[in-house]
């Protein structure tokens, strides 16, 4: 059911929840809070200075506004608890006034100062339990914790639950109900209900997921594909031919390549590396391989961009073995488009680059062996599958240039064999690091001034595209305007963002890549892949916004040559973490660190793509569940249990689509 059809949500609020991603019912009982306030009432004269607390007062006067600045105000009135006369204030609640009428009871919750009788408010409540458990729900602007509470006495009256949770692990682990878990999430009367609840919900998704993915590699293992008849010095032929030699890692995932193409089964690997750990040359192998056993093979990029920088690099290597490359994309003429889709109908095309072009509906393949897709995680899973189910039973190899953990990736890439690349390639210099506070930005554009005159190319990043006055943020335009005056305007600076059109995009990046643009800033738009190795330069604003990961891989556009690279990490904040990339250039290592310090934290976008479903549990702070629902799901897939439970049989039904 809708949400608009509940009591109490008419258009705006509608709009409102839509935003938190909240479209039914379902999506209302699944938005957990995120934390709990304990109510607990003190008396004013046991309050210590300058702790937090709550206090019960009654209003003496109406109250006062004062308008500070654009998105700032300042509500101040008096109020008496237990004999003492406190001068309250509270920011940002203008719309209180009305509510404030003299004589009335409240809640004050904040921080009082005796010396002062003053009482600065974080918050204040009108009709609270003492004793109670109130739970606190991420929320977005325009919508008060106490709406969602109330809507949330509302929706529990409905009585849409999936319980999918296999009934066997339920009194094994003495769970709650689901419809309990729920009910005790949303309302508790004791911490105890709700850690119970929230266990219980967390194991589900666990559980589920890891479900999935177990079955997954179970009818992957057993899946029958080509089997390959390839000379055997095929791969000498290959390394031969390279201006360098395959670093030690690099040759170890050919040797998995190899194998997986030619035994009976299907391929499904993932191969893990840092950004130019040289991943690109090892799928150019199993291109190579499966051209060698006369099939056709198509790699799979998410931007335009970076399919063209593919496809200028691997013809290159392919040139000297008659390979024929083509390259498709959804912006060319449907003249050029249609002799492509001709060569790739009658084979004369081998190979084929592209970004998701190669999934729409009119592609065809004569006989589609391989496909390659470089940074998976940027396509949803569906995407994958469609251009999977264009061949046969093509084999498949996955890029990614994200580094987790390898515990991690084991278990959330559980369906995949893994290879991982962590050497790398000779005679890369380790691109210097440096974190810089905002005052020493004089430095930093010395460093640049620097870097120019050796007619380098730098890249600025910022979190934001317009300013923001609250938060304190640089942004793109802001910083355009800095360097600038900066330089004088003697030299030339482009702005990249998210929100230009696909054509504006990719003309500033080719005025950056042939030099006619010196400086680019951006958003981390440029996160992926991109190639400009004349760069030498990253400076990175308000870098405490990112995680560490991202960091790693925007410092990985710098440094791609012989050259000495740099990157500054501006921020006043978290200077702590940001110190690791100092540290270390070691990605596997950085996104451990990652790991450590924010849980999933930015598990590198794959959040976003809808690969990682949840919406309580959080990878490693629930890692000992996750083991456990890897454990229990294997068993019950062994045992084929699931075969008696209707949710899971019809899982399995459908498993091609949940890939
Ligand atoms: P990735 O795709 O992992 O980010 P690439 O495959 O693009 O990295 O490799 C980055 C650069 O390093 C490319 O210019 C590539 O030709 C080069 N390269 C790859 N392997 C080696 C190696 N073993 N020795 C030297 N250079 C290499
Ligand atoms: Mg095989």
């Amino acid at each position: 059911m809708e949400i608009k059809n509940l009591k109490g949500v008419g258009t705006q609020l509608e709009r409102k929840l839509n935003n938190l991603n909240i479209y039914t019912i379902q999506d209302l009982l699944e938005n957990y809070p995120y934390r709990y306030n304990y109510i607990n009432i003190v008396n004013i004269n046991d309050v210590k200075e300058n702790e937090n607390c709550m206090i019960k007062a009654t209003i003496v006067d109406a109250g006062r506004v004062q308008y500070i600045k654009r998105n700032f105000n300042r509500l101040s009135f008096r109020a008496v608890s237990d004999n003492v006369i406190l001068n309250v204030t509270i920011f940002n609640r203008a719309f209180l006034k009305q509510s404030l009428t003299i004589g009335k009871e409240i809640i004050l919750i904040g921080k009082y100062n005796k010396m002062k009788s003053s009482f600065v408010a974080s918050d204040i409540k009108f009709n609270l339990k003492n004793n109670s458990i109130e739970p606190v729900y991420h929320l977005v602007e325009g919508i008060k914790n106490n709406q969602v509470i109330k809507l949330m006495d509302e929706v529990l009256k409905y009585d849409y639950i999936y319980d999918i949770v296999p009934e066997e692990l339920t009194s094994k682990y003495n769970f709650v109900s689901k419809k309990e878990a729920i009910k005790f999430i949303h309302k508790p009367e004791t911490m105890e209900d709700a850690k119970k609840a929230i266990v219980r919900l967390k194991y589900e998704e666990l559980f589920n997921f890891m479900f999935k993915i177990n079955y997954l590699k179970k009818i992957n293992n057993k899946a029958i594909g080509i089997k390959r008849k390839v000379n055997e010095n095929s791969k000498g032929d290959f390394m031969n031919g390279l201006p360098f030699t395959l670093t030690k890692d690099q040759v170890t995932t050919i040797d998995d390549i190899y194998k997986d193409l030619t035994d009976e089964f299907r391929m499904n690997r993932l191969v893990l590396g840092d950004v130019g750990s040289g991943k690109t040359i090892v799928a150019t192998y199993a291109i190579y391989l499966n051209y060698l056993s006369g099939y056709q093979s198509a790699l799979m990029a998410p931007t335009e961009i970076l399919a063209e920088q593919h496809y200028k690099s691997i013809s290159k290597t392919l040139e000297k073995f008659n390979i024929k490359v083509s390259f498709l994309t959804g912006s060319m003429k449907k003249k050029d488009k249609n002799i492509v889709l001709e060569g790739l109908k009658n084979g004369e095309i081998n190979l084929i680059i592209g970004t998701h072009a190669l999934i729409g509906d009119g592609v065809e393949f004569k006989n589609l062996g391989l496909v390659v897709t470089d940074e998976q995680h940027r396509f949803g899973v569906g995407q994958r599958n469609t251009l999977r189910d264009k061949g046969i039973t093509p084999d498949v190899l996955y890029l990614s240039a994200t580094p987790i953990p390898r515990t991690y990736a084991l278990t959330i890439y559980g369906d995949l064999d893994i290879s991982i690349i962590k050497t790398k390639p000779q005679g890369r210099k380790e691109i210097i690091t440096k974190v810089e506070s905002e005052n020493n930005i004089k430095d930093v554009l010395y460093k640049m001034l620097e870097e120019l005159k050796n007619n380098h190319q730098i890249y600025v990043v910022s979190p934001l595209i317009e300013n923001n006055e609250e938060l304190d943020l640089k942004s793109v335009f802001d910083l355009k305007e800095k360097l600038d005056i900066a330089f004088q305007n003697k030299v030339s600076v482009g702005v990249l963002h998210g929100k230009l059109k696909q054509n504006e995009k990719d003309k500033i990046m080719e005025a950056f890549k042939n030099g006619d643009i010196k400086i680019l800033i951006s958003t981390t738009v440029i996160e992926v892949g991109i190639d400009v190795p004349n760069s030498t330069m990253m400076v990175i604003y308000n870098a405490e916004r990112f995680g560490l990961a991202t960091l790693h891989q925007l410092r990985g556009r710098v440094g791609r040559n012989e050259l000495q690279s740099y990157c500054y990490l501006i921020s006043n904040k978290e200077v702590d973490r940001l110190k690791v990339l100092e540290e270390s250039n070691d990605g596997f290592y950085i996104s451990e660190k990652d790991f450590q310090m924010r849980g999933q934290g930015d598990l590198f976008g794959v959040k976003q793509s809808g690969d990682m479903p949840f919406k309580i549990a959080n990878l490693k702070d629930d890692y000992q569940i996750l083991l456990q629902a890897k454990l229990d799901s294997s068993e019950y897939i062994e045992k084929e249990l699931y075969l008696n439970n209707s949710y899971y049989k019809n899982l399995i039904d459908n498993i091609s689509f949940i890939n």
